[in-house]
């Protein structure tokens, strides 16, 4: 079933990630590792999955989430302003800007904008509320 949550954007919305980084750096925050991105990252580093957890991971809440540096607060993966485990990346970092709380309004859309280049770029891709609605997480 399609996840419509509002209307306010049912032209579509222009998204382009330019890889700047900026979204795995300098505000605290979580990361939240699903079932499948232990697998998938620990598959990905040639690790156990006991050892991906110990060396990579912290334990928030009961929920996993990527270590993450506690002055300038870069993601453990972020180097040189580039994530190295792209391709085995969580699915929180595949799919945003494309998260709940930042499409719940215009406003959200707009705060989001603050902290990402890509939204709203002019060469971006246009996403139509379909296809937008189909990848909306929590
Ligand atoms: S802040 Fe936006 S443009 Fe920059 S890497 Fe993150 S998603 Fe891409
Ligand atoms: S895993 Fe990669 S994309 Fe996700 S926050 Fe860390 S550096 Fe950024």
């Amino acid at each position: 079933m399609t996840k419509t949550i509002n209307v306010w954007y049912k032209e579509g919305l222009k998204f382009k990630c330019t890889e700047c980084g900026l979204c795995c750096t300098k505000e605290p925050g979580y990361v939240w590792l699903t079932d499948e991105d232990i697998n998938t990252l620990s598959e990905g580093l040639e690790l156990s999955r006991k050892e991906f957890l110990q060396k990579y991971t912290r334990k928030v809440f009961n929920r996993y989430s990527l270590l993450e540096d506690n002055k300038t607060y870069d993601c453990i993966f972020l180097k040189n302003k580039r994530c190295t485990v792209y391709k085995h990346r969580p699915k929180q970092c595949v799919t945003f800007p494309w998260w709940k709380n930042n499409l719940e309004s215009k406003k959200a859309w707009k705060e989001a904008k603050k902290r990402c280049e890509g939204i709203d770029r002019e060469d971006g891709k246009l996403y139509t509320q379909e296809e937008i609605d189909a990848k909306l997480i929590d």
